[in-house]
């Protein structure tokens, strides 16, 4: 599963580096893989700080996630066990925005963060969270832990890449009601289509499409000047 790290400061960070590259290598990529699961790396990582942020990042894409279709995780539970106290928040990621999420009344205490999931200068800035002031860390650290940002910017969920389920060999794409009555397999290979998020969101939804909770941060989508949604 991939997950966002924010360290209160650059001691914290170096602190953090030398527990983790007792568990992988950290120079091999930029997002280094580490054989531990999430609650563990969660609890260790609480010890070094308690004001250190994990947040579970693009929480419904099929691969690297905390809800995923491959993921096998149904809720934060499940996922994190006795560190879920410590999980203040999920990114929504490119495929999914707050209101697909307020279907879900597990994560009403949850913040819905969202980030640029940048592999690359050139995709930074794709959606953002944008805090109320003064933008010191304690600050950014509360508003996470409590809910309380200004607002965020999102992509149009349908721009994203795993919006809906297919299979990208057979450039096939499918809504979650078309996979259900095929039966779930690519219809030009046979293969088992990539269930994408919306599909999963579905799967976990308790409330209908379209409810709105009050109290939550705007969410304002905006449309991006150039097609840059891998
Ligand atoms: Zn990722
Ligand atoms: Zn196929």
């Amino acid at each position: 599963m991939h997950l966002i790290i924010i360290a209160p400061d650059f001691e914290t960070v170096e602190e953090i580096n030398l527990y983790l590259s007792k568990l992988g290598n950290l120079l091999i990529d930029g997002r280094p893989t580490f054989g531990i699961d999430c609650e563990n790396l969660t609890l260790d990582l609480i010890k070094i700080s308690e004001k250190i942020l994990i947040i579970p990042a693009h929480a419904w894409t099929p691969w690297y996630s905390v809800f995923g279709a491959f993921s096998g995780f149904d809720s934060l539970e499940e996922a994190f066990g006795e560190a879920t106290p410590y999980i203040y928040a999920i990114e929504t990621g490119l495929s999914s925005d707050p209101e697909m999420n307020w279907r879900i009344s597990k994560l009403d205490n949850i913040t819905l963060i969202s980030c640029s999931d940048a592999h690359s200068p050139s995709k930074l800035g794709r959606e953002a969270t944008a805090f109320f002031y003064p933008l010191t860390y304690d600050n950014i650290y509360q508003s996470i832990k409590t809910g309380n940002i200004a607002f965020t910017i999102e992509f149009y969920p349908e721009e994203g890449k795993y919006h809906y389920d297919g299979h990208r060999a057979c450039k096939v794409c499918l809504s979650p009601k078309e996979t259900k009555a095929i039966g779930y397999k690519c219809p030009k290979c046979g293969n088992p289509l990539t269930i994408g998020v919306l599909h999963r969101i579905e799967t976990l939804a308790d409330r209908e499409e379209g409810y709105i909770p009050s109290g939550k941060p705007l969410s304002i989508h905006l449309v991006p000047f150039c097609r840059n949604n891998s």
